[in-house]
């Protein structure tokens, strides 16, 4: 309720930290990053006897694991889940 007043500046699709692509809605609960993190995908990879090949779409969900690139926190994507209920409800709106 006390942060409505902040996230209504946002005048288009970013969240709290800028971020309107991948990492959006995303950010360390620990130390806040908010630029980059790494998460555990599943993906198709082209495989050969002398090595790889290209990879294909890679897919996580709020259960992936994933963790900081700046103060090394793990949990799964959903610890990483900016609460943003309110936003997306102004946006739809
Ligand atoms: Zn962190």
């Amino acid at each position: 309720m006390t942060s409505e007043k902040e996230i209504a500046n946002s005048d288009d699709d970013r969240d709290r930290n800028g971020n309107s692509n991948c990492m959006r809605g995303l950010e360390c609960p620990e130390c806040g990053e908010s630029e980059m993190v790494r998460v555990q995908v599943n993906t198709l990879m082209e495989l050969f006897d002398n090595g790889h090949g290209d990879y294909f779409d890679c897919e996580w969900d709020e259960g992936s694991y994933m963790e900081c690139s700046s103060c090394d926190y793990n949990g799964t994507a959903k610890d990483f889940r900016i609460d943003e209920e309110k936003e997306m409800t102004k946006v739809m709106r």
